[in-house]
């Protein structure tokens, strides 16, 4: 039996283990003792892997590449180089036709490396032509990305996950760590254990909220008017640290003129939260010695999630909880890879390493290492825009790496009528997702512990991943495979290993300059910034105070708060939350083919009701039940629950049946272009004759 060291590709966590492989075969994980995960892992790391194995529980591996030559038609398995053509001289046509605006892509955050993300978005930018590629953080950890950016420089985690413990209070804010990252959420427990405070704020009693010193039960679309009464009460009561203020932040006066309202009083009706609970709470974050702030979808997927990042940004500013350790701004990246598909630049707005795409040297030097006269300089369309554009007819093709937008996307029926007038689909996947049964060509590739690569975790920590087996059937790396396509379409690009990929990108970005192969070899953890060879990356930014924004300070940032866009009412009288399931990650296209972790959530979904509800609605525990929104109408088992609030119920977004995305509403951050998942009004129903 042999071991091999990989990353595990379920959450950001970033938590090493090694794939116990015999005869070619995975038979076990056991944990491994990387800079996270300390030698722990959680029920996804122990159990996630057994699809390497080709079983075939929840979809078939897509094994070898297959085109349809008539919407509608045959799946036909065709060779790499019939594929390939098909494929580049259709994406050919539609650019010269309808220009290279007209064709989207995205980069993957699913197991797949930082390479392919760069290969990726250099394949859209270089051989097509755009900016047009985007990736999953648009449905997640979009908004900490641009609020994080305005106010502090840098949209990633200013501090490490093993901080966490050594801090002395942990403000969790709209994050489930035990279901998100149950490997964070042990580092929580053990800052319990050695003492510090934490507070919870969030509409469910959520597993951290048992072991909180104060649980904050806010209502579901009121977090920028609490957050602004934090501020409100950090002022007033002189709680704020003037001197860091003065020095080293900017935008106090207008910071201060807006919040003077939001006393705890006034939004009480808005949170629902007792004045002297809010008090107490900002008390206690203001007055520990170190504090950090957690936030996850609870924060980011609302209408007004930016504002509330800026927000939260705030009040680490204001209390002096920035550029040291176990401090901070912690917006805990959810997919695996989804801070490294930012960080490699599959986004619309930036190349890899975060320069802007309307940066001109930073552009020209791109386009002078790629070998092309020039890159787009007009910022791309976001993931979350794709449907309207298809309908205006501005998207002609899409190229889909990783992802499985008729599964995750808000309203899956506005999004199914816009792909049915797509002129091209094309998948690129390890799995037969719900996505790429639309397509019309399959691209199959490898899976993570099939190939080698780095991914980064939430806390900007990159780590090397090895191969463990050979993938089953004619595939090919993600890499591998946009370099032939980019090939097809006139622009040649090879590449030999991954490696070479990655030292390409090292010379590209002074953030990742020093992170070397070998430095990241076996457990190895390297940080960004780590811009020299001789560097050892970077556990907790802005030292000195000094941060990334234009002129160097902080910005203090509250907006007035909006409630959410869809309102509940007497057809629809339930505000639906999105949530996950700790058994299962992202489209379950990987958990769903994993026999311990499918036996352990194997039904078609559930919906979290409160008791009261449930009487109110006439619902039975375990009963199937409707639940239908203004958009669609899915059924699902019911799960009366007292942990969470009345007039809200919950549901994963994981599954085929019962579907949460057929109800949720497609509302927009208007800075992010993030869905507001967490809120849409919905009705219950019980089936009568079960
Ligand atoms: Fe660690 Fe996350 Fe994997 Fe669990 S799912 S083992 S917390 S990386």
């Amino acid at each position: 039996m042999k071991k091999v060291i990989t990353v595990c590709p379920y959450c950001g966590s970033g938590c090493k283990l090694n794939l116990l492989v015999e005869n070619g075969k995975v038979v076990g994980a056991e944990a491994a003792n990387g800079v996270t995960n300390e030698g722990e892992l959680c029920l996804k790391g122990y159990y996630g892997w057994d699809f390497l194995n080709d079983t075939k529980l929840l979809t078939p591996r897509l094994k070898q590449p297959m085109i349809r030559r008539s919407r509608g038609g045959q799946f036909e398995a065709v060779s790499w180089d019939e594929a390939i053509a098909f494929a580049s001289s259709r994406l050919k046509t539609i650019k010269a036709q309808h220009g290279p605006d007209s064709i989207m892509m995205t980069g993957s955050s699913r197991g797949t490396g930082n390479e392919s993300n760069y290969v990726a978005q250099k394949f859209a930018r270089a051989a097509i032509g755009t900016n047009n590629i985007d990736c999953c953080a648009r449905v997640c950890h979009g908004p900490s990305v641009a609020g994080l950016q305005v106010t502090l420089g840098n949209g990633a985690m200013s501090n490490s996950i093993c901080e966490i413990e050594d801090t002395d209070c942990i403000l969790v804010f709209g994050y489930n760590a035990a279901d998100s990252h149950p490997i964070v959420a042990r580092r929580i427990l053990k800052a319990k254990e050695k003492g510090a405070k934490i507070i919870v704020c969030d509409p469910r009693f959520i597993e951290t909220a048992r072991i909180a010193d104060l649980y904050l039960p806010l209502k579901n679309g009121s977090n920028m008017a609490l957050v602004n009464a934090f501020a409100n009460v950090l002022i007033n009561e002189k709680l704020y640290r003037q001197a860091f203020v003065e020095q080293f932040a900017e935008g106090f006066e207008e910071y201060q003129a807006l919040v003077a309202k939001y006393t705890p009083e006034y939004t009480a009706e808005i949170t629902g939260l007792d004045p002297e609970l809010v008090r107490k709470a900002i008390r206690m974050y203001a007055q520990s010695a170190t504090a950090t702030i957690l936030w996850g979808m609870g924060v980011t997927q609302w209408g007004q999630a930016v504002d509330v990042v800026k927000g939260l940004s705030s009040l680490a500013t204001l209390t002096g909880n920035l550029g040291r350790p176990n401090v901070g701004v912690g917006p805990v990246r959810g997919q695996n890879n989804v801070q490294g598909a930012c960080d490699m630049g599959a986004l619309p707005n930036t190349l890899p390493g975060y320069y802007s795409v309307t940066d001109a040297a930073a552009r020209e030097r791109f386009a002078r290492a790629w070998g092309v006269p020039s890159l787009p300089a007009e910022t791309g369309h976001s993931l979350t825009e794709v449907p309207h554009l298809i309908e205006e007819g501005k998207i002609k093709a899409y190229y889909i790496f990783g992802e499985d937008p008729l599964q995750t996307e808000p309203d899956l029926g506005v999004m199914r009528k816009a792909f049915a007038k797509l002129d091209l689909i094309i998948v690129q996947d390890i799995f037969m997702t719900k996505t790429a049964m639309m397509a019309d060509v399959i691209l199959p590739a490898t899976s993570w512990g099939e190939h080698e690569n780095v991914f980064s975790s939430a806390d900007r920590g990159f780590q090397r991943c090895y191969k463990a087996v050979d993938a089953p059937g004619d595939v090919k790396d993600d890499w591998q495979i946009h370099s032939l396509m980019a090939t097809a379409m006139g622009y040649p690009m090879h590449y030999d290993n991954a490696q070479q990929i990655w030292d390409e990108l090292r010379g590209l970005c002074h953030l990742y300059t020093g992170a070397t192969y070998e430095k990241m070899a076996d457990l190895g953890y390297v940080q960004w910034p780590c811009p020299t060879e001789d560097h050892p990356g970077t556990p907790w930014l802005y030292e000195g105070n000094r941060f990334d924004t234009p002129s160097g300070k902080a910005l203090l940032f509250a907006a007035e708060w909006r409630a959410p866009r869809e309102q509940v009412d007497a057809d629809y009288p339930l505000g639906l939350c999105t949530v996950r399931e700790v058994g299962h990650y992202s489209c379950r296209s990987m958990t769903g083919n994993c026999s311990a972790l499918q036996t352990l959530a194997d039904e078609p979904g559930y919906v979290q009701i409160h008791p009261d509800d449930a009487a109110r609605f006439g619902v039975q525990d375990q009963a199937l039940v409707w639940v239908a929104s203004r958009r669609g109408k899915v059924i699902t088992r019911a799960n009366i629950n007292p942990r969470v609030n009345a007039g809200a119920v919950y549901m994963t977004y994981q599954w085929w049946i019962g579907a949460c995305n057929e109800l949720t509403a497609e509302h927009l951050d208007p800075i992010s272009k993030t869905p507001e998942y967490k809120f849409s009004a919905v009705k219950i129903e019980a089936i009568a004759d079960q």
